[in-house]
């Protein structure tokens, strides 16, 4: 997703890395009832799991009633007809059962409420575990499973979920049915449901759809109409899209857009009619390769989600406006990461943020972003498309760590590459260097040293030498040490240098 703000949140991840290796949900099965003059829901809950931890009980999320009164009350639990026993206390859910009703009014997650027009909207935004704010599940990255929802709702709406639209059936004079269902198995972050007044077309026949509100039906119809070309870019370079359909929905998301799975939304007002939301949409139709299809096995690795979508987002840049506009955005990234590294500590795969939310950070984005970059660049274009073919090709529709992305990358190229991961991912902060450079006619002097505290870094800079004919020559200086010298005489005289000058490094 990309933030368009950041909220402080949390939700005891504990429970749930407690459980991670032993429960397995198959299938979810959601029937909700929604309505226009109070914001309950009533959901009745058909869930299949497996559970290979004999010796303890599994257990959903479900956020129980607070102290305002909202939040979820489940009703009963029963197994084909037999009401059986169940716990519901401190956000959790014990159980052996297949079947759960339960009602209440969602504290997050389903956003109810009022869109910009005034218009009432119902928006699910489960990132990163706020689904149990609405949906019994185990809302952890690492548990997919197949997905459909039943939505009963007033006639007037028009609903939207993940999956295939399978029908739309009037119930009474006041109220339809409507029925999606994902064949795919679908981490429980990127489960979705929009019910608003919309207006829809399809840029693509069958396969890419347009959600709008009726009051931006020709910017909204006109901004998404970019969506097939960056999808189709996106399948030419890294593989076939895995969704059997893309609704690109316009919503109440807290963030600038959220990825859900074939069923992306975007924040109300990135609609304009200018399509300057280009690159939103790119980012988030990558990540139903990167984050959606190929997931990070735990909240640590989340740079191979947004790192992945924050890239992939200038590859397609740079094909469509070129190498100086991706040169360009890779020099406002690399500002970004500097004054991050300045205030926190912490490496790209960070262990220690138990506040998910502030995992949507630079670390993430940006310097997950750069480290594609510098991989590329360091592989070159042909071998690192064949690391990310050959990555998503195994563990799409699956879950990969960090180091399941580094062994492929090693694999492909044929380079060791420890120490690259190792200080770019699993270190604090950037290299900061401090260049003195000495220009005498035809010679070029420079020392260079590693000013950052921690670890010395293994770093290829390259440095562009001007000559005052006009020429020029690249020169490659390996540093791997706290200081490196370099000194060497060219046949002509020397103007001026520059550093790094196709932006190929992350350094201050
Ligand atoms: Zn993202």
């Amino acid at each position: 997703m990309l933030r368009i703000l950041i909220l402080y949140f949390f939700l005891s991840p504990l429970f749930i890395i407690s459980q991670i290796n032993s429960l397995d949900v198959t299938n979810y099965h959601f029937s909700i009832r929604v309505n226009d003059n109070h914001d309950t829901i009533d959901m009745v809950e058909k869930i299949s799991f497996n559970w290979n931890n004999p010796e303890t009980t599994p257990y959903l999320n479900l956020k129980s009633i607070n102290k305002e009164g909202k939040g979820m009350r489940v009703k009963q639990v029963y197994s084909e007809k037999e009401n059986i026993a169940f716990h519901h206390k401190n956000d959790t859910n014990s159980l052996n059962h297949l079947t759960i009703e339960y009602s209440g009014v969602p504290i997050d997650g389903l956003v109810i409420g009022k869109n910009k027009y005034g218009n009432r909207t119902f928006f699910g935004d489960n990132w990163p575990n706020r689904a149990q704010n609405w949906l019994a599940c185990h809302d952890h990255p690492s548990d997919k499973a197949t997905v459909s929802f039943s939505v009963q709702a007033p006639s007037h709406y028009k609903v939207i979920a993940n999956g295939i639209f399978q029908s739309e059936l009037d119930i009474s004079p006041q109220e339809k049915v409507w029925n999606y269902f994902s064949d795919i198995e679908l981490p429980t972050k990127v489960i979705v449901l929009g019910i608003a007044d919309f207006e829809t077309t399809w840029p693509e026949k069958n396969t890419i759809s347009s959600w709008v509100y009726p009051e931006n039906k020709q910017a909204g119809f006109y901004d998404f109409d970019l969506a097939p070309s960056i999808l189709h870019f996106f399948e030419d370079y890294i593989a076939p899209y895995e969704f059997s359909t893309l609704a690109n929905v316009q919503s109440t998301t807290r963030f600038g857009g959220m990825e859900n799975a074939g069923c992306i939304f975007y924040d109300e007002n990135s609609i304009d009619g200018t399509r300057s939301c280009e690159a939103l949409l790119a980012h988030e139709i990558a990540h139903q390769w990167f984050g959606n299809s190929a997931t990070e096995i735990d909240w640590p690795h989340l740079w191979l989600s947004e790192g992945f979508a924050t890239y992939f987002t200038l590859i397609y840049q740079e094909k469509v406006k070129g190498k100086e506009f991706l040169q360009e955005e890779l020099k406002q990234d690399r500002n970004q990461i500097i004054s991050f590294c300045k205030k926190y500590p912490n490496p790209v795969i960070d262990s220690t943020q138990k506040d998910l939310m502030k995992l949507l950070n630079a670390n993430s984005y940006q310097k997950g972003s750069w480290i594609l970059h510098m991989l590329r660049k360091k592989v070159g274009d042909e071998v690192f498309q064949k690391i990310i073919r050959t990555y998503y090709s195994t563990y799409r529709l699956s879950y990969a760590s960090s180091a399941d992305f580094e062994q492929i990358a090693e694999k492909i190229s044929g380079i060791e590459l420890t120490q690259f991961f190792n200080q770019w991912l699993r270190t604090p902060g950037i290299p900061k260097l401090s260049i003195r450079e000495y220009i005498q006619e035809k010679t070029f002097k420079a020392s260079i040293t590693q000013m950052q505290n921690k670890a010395i870094f293994n770093l290829s800079l390259k440095i562009q030498i001007n000559f005052k004919d006009g020429s020029s020559t690249l020169e490659t200086i390996q540093l791997n040490d706290r200081l490196t010298q370099f000194e060497k005489k060219y046949s002509k005289k020397i103007s001026s240098f520059v550093l790094d000058p196709n932006v190929e490094l992350l350094f201050e």
